[in-house]
This record gives C-alpha cells, sequence and structure tokens, in this order.
C-alpha cells in the first residue's frame, strides 16, 4: 500500500492540488495528514474540505489549535496573530470545531503520526537535533513515525545510537525506528520553496521525498489580495 503523508499544508491551495495529483500519479491510495491544515495562506475552508472529504486521518497541529480555539495570541509575534485572526474569521462554527476536536497522535496501518514531538504532542516543541529526536523516540510505540511542524524535511533513525539529518528516501529495515518529518506542502522553511510530502510504501517498506514546484505566484497574490501580511507571500517565494 502506497500512503502519501502530508503536513503543514497551512491554507494554500495551489500547493496542496499539486500534490494531490502527483500522489494520485505515483499510485498513493491512502492520505494522511500531519496537523496545520489551516494558517499563514488564503485558502484554509478549501484546504480543510479537501482533507475532510478525502477522509485523511489527520493529527492537531498548533495552527489548528490556535484557530479552533480562542485563546489568547497576545504572547505571538504579530504577523502570525494576525495570520490566526485572520484564519479564524474565515471559518464557520463547525469548521472550527473540526480543528479543536482533530486528535494528537493518530495510529495508521502499522505507523503513527503525530505534528511536533511524542514525547510532548501537546506541547509543539521542535526537533532539530538527535538529542530532540531521542525524546521523542522514548515515546514511540511502531517503528515508524511520521511528523512536521519544523517545515524541515528531516529523518532520524534509531539503531544502537542515533542519526538524522536531511534525506531523500529511506528504506525502512527491521529492528530499527525511524522519526520521519515530511516536510511542509504549504509553507517550506529549508530554503526550498517547492511543496514537500512523502510517500510510504508499506510492502517495499521505502520513503521518499518529493519536492514539487507549483503556482507559486497564485499562492502569494491571493495572499496579498486577502489583505493578510505580505510577508507571508514574501517568505513563500523564499522557502522559508
Ligand atoms: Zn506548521
Amino acid at each position: 500500500m502506497k500512503y502519501a503523508i502530508i503536513s503543514d499544508i497551512h491554507g494554500n491551495l495551489e500547493a496542496l492540488e499539486t500534490v494531490l495529483t502527483h500522489a494520485k500519479e505515483h499510485g498513493c491510495e491512502k492520505y494522511v495528514c500531519g496537523g496545520d491544515v489551516v494558517g499563514y495562506n488564503a485558502n484554509p475552508s478549501e484546504c480543510m474540505a479537501i482533507v475532510r472529504e478525502m477522509n485523511m486521518p489527520c493529527v492537531m497541529g498548533n495552527h489548528d489549535e490556535y484557530v479552533g480555539n480562542d485563546i489568547d495570541l497576545s504572547s505571538f509575534n504579530p504577523v502570525a496573530a494576525e495570520a490566526v485572526l485572520w484564519t479564524r474569521s474565515q471559518l464557520s462554527e463547525e469548521e472550527r470545531k473540526w480543528l479543536r476536536d482533530l486528535r494528537y497522535i493518530r495510529l495508521v496501518d502499522s505507523f503513527s503520526v503525530v505534528h511536533a514531538t511524542m514525547d510532548g504532542p501537546k506541547y509543539w516543541g521542535y526537533v532539530q537535533s538527535k538529542m530532540d529526536a531521542a525524546a521523542s523516540f522514548t515515546y514511540q510505540t511502531t517503528p515508524v513515525c511520521f511528523h512536521g511542524h519544523t517545515h524541515v524535511p528531516l529523518a532520524f533513525t534509531e539503531d544502537l545510537d542515533i542519526s538524522g539529518g536531511a534525506y531523500e528516501s529511506v528504506k525502512v529495515e527491521r529492528n530499527k525506528r525511524y522519526f520521519i518529518n515530511v516536510g511542509s506542502v504549504g509553507q517550506p522553511r529549508d530554503g526550498d520553496p517547492r511543496a514537500a510530502y512523502v510517500i510510504y510504501d508499506t510492502d517495499a517498506q521505502t520513503i521518499q521525498l518529493f519536492r514539487l514546484n507549483y503556482d507559486l505566484e497564485k499562492a502569494q497574490e491571493k495572499i496579498r489580495a486577502a489583505g493578510l501580511p505580505d510577508r507571508l507571500a514574501d517568505r513563500l517565494g523564499l522557502g522559508k
């Protein structure tokens, strides 16, 4: 079975549609979402509708939590706060309830999915080092776990030691565990503006990262037309 693992869509419809078309062409039959469906970009409702219509198992991201609830944003950076407020204003109460009802961790087939970390799924910590990954592995019950949140695709492997770094593909071997960041569909931050996602082939036990060009200019125009901060359009083009 081929699974498309997508995360951090952030309301970027152009990137999401490009990724889904590519995944379908590559034989994906199932789709899983690592959270942050909304926030930052101009089509939160449209992206959420696609995730829901496709019945993707989806976990809660921090932006899903911020948008779905009425939490205070005074400690947020102003650009992020403005994006959260705008996104709240675009969604119905029913859509916001869907966001706040998302679970933090999902088991799908033989693997698990979490937005940020397994050791503190509600606290939105960042896994950027082997030490961060080690803490998460302590709570990981499946050989493979996918996550997002940093918008930087990294793969950590736990064998006798933990190793990790950028990757293009990973061969899943027995007696090892894997904590894989699938990158971001809608707002990559590793200096590469192309949309990122992963295909996990559970028969071949391979994990492959894809980067795709999409209609970036259209996504940027929509951000500006919506009155969202210009910086959100600029950063899409820079991939950070
Ligand atoms: Zn995110």
